[in-house]
């Protein structure tokens, strides 16, 4: 299990002025600088496995962060990757990105690099190797489970069932569409945003108040050898404390639900991280269906950061919130080696103790 938390900082923006600009990130560029809202002349400082600054680009990040993850992928191990961080800091420019091929994100980046290993795999084996890849994509809104695959008339407010199935989670109804190539891809993942907004307005929600969790299911099958494993990409609901901004009563059942939500993510990555025996994943929905810590996996947490005054007591409380899984994340290297810590630039992923994962 190997767990990488990392930093980005994203430009700050037309309107932001450059006189606001708070958080740094410090010469060896694993560190985060921001000062102490209470006392100014201090900074409180951060370190993570990298940093990112915001003249990162797209490629870098996928580069650097998630593509050395794909050939665990096809060796049987989960790959799980969220981005996580205050409404506004760039978690959907991250995972989604833009539409140029220069603005595209983690998520179809992932999805290309699959595609040109699947195809190569297939040749090498000339043809007696077979990759399916199929889709699933949801969002887990106020701890209920909505299909994006669906369109949103279709939705019942209950959301989806979960039901447990000998070690797994699965939720009962969601739809898992067979996808053969990256462009089959962008049409699906495009329509499934479009519901994804046309809901969230219907149920006068953000759709930054939900988490959209997109299933990428892998079978590798040579002869009767048949191997499965999921890539996960998850673009979190925003973390910032709506307490502070917005007080109506719908907004503060799902403050609630998110707040429960995030903290229980946290504690999985952090017990997973401590080798704790007991995960508390049950806690909530999220968890639950990622089956965090039950697969043998490797987890990419991206946490993004706005530079800006304006977001000074969310990126605080952010970088907490890592910190809690980054300290031990350090112990983990050294045990676990799994991933190896580079020089930023070139970050591998080293295999000396991965175990090929038993067949499923
Ligand atoms: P979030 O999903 O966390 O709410 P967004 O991804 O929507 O945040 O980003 C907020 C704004 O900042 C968007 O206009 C987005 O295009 C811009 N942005 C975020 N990160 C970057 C980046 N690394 N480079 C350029 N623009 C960015
Ligand atoms: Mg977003």
């Amino acid at each position: 299990m190997g767990i990488r938390v990392v930093a980005r900082i994203r430009p700050q923006q037309p309107h932001e002025l450059e006189k606001d600009v708070i958080v740094s990130t410090a010469s060896n560029a694993t560190l985060v600088k921001i000062p102490n809202p209470k006392n100014e002349s201090e900074d409180f400082t951060f370190q993570f496995s990298s940093v990112y600054d915001h003249t990162a680009t797209q490629q870098q990040i996928f580069d650097n962060e998630v593509s050395p993850t794909i050939k665990h992928l096809f060796n049987g191990f989960d790959v799980t990757v969220f981005a996580y961080g205050s409404t506004g800091t760039g978690k959907t420019h991250t995972m989604r990105g833009g539409k140029t091929l220069a603005e595209r994100g983690v998520i179809p980046r992932l999805l290309s690099g699959i595609y040109r290993r699947a195809r190569k795999i297939v040749k090498d084996s000339e043809g007696e190797t077979t990759v399916e890849i199929t889709l699933s994509y949801y969002e887990i809104y106020n701890d209920k489970v909505f299909d994006l695959f669906e369109a949103p008339e279709k939705r019942t407010l209950a959301g989806l069932p979960l039901r447990d199935n000998g070690c797994k989670t699965v939720v009962v109804g969601l739809t898992e569409r067979r996808c053969e190539s990256l462009k089959e891809f962008e049409n699906l993942y495009d329509q499934a945003n479009i519901n994804r907004s046309t809901s969230a307005t219907k149920l006068n929600a953000a759709s930054s108040r939900s988490h959209a969790i997109l299933g990428i299911r892998l079978t590798v099958t040579t002869g009767d050898e048949v191997r499965t494993s999921i890539a996960s990409a998850i673009d979190l609901a925003g973390s910032e404390d709506n307490r502070r901004t917005q007080n109506g009563k719908e907004r503060m059942v799902e403050s609630a639900s998110i707040n429960k939500s995030l903290f229980t993510l946290a504690k999985c990555v952090e017990a997973i991280s401590q080798k704790d025996a007991r995960i508390p994943y049950r806690e909530s929905k999220m968890t639950r269906i990622l089956s965090l810590g039950q697969n043998n996996g490797l987890t990419v947490m991206i946490l993004n950061l706005a530079p800006v005054r304006s977001f000074h007591l969310d990126t605080l409380s952010s970088l907490n919130f890592a910190n809690r899984t980054k300290r031990i994340e350090v112990r983990e290297i050294e045990n676990e080696p799994v991933f190896k810590q580079c020089p930023r630039g070139a970050p591998t992923i080293s295999g000396p103790n991965i175990r090929r994962q038993p067949l499923r």
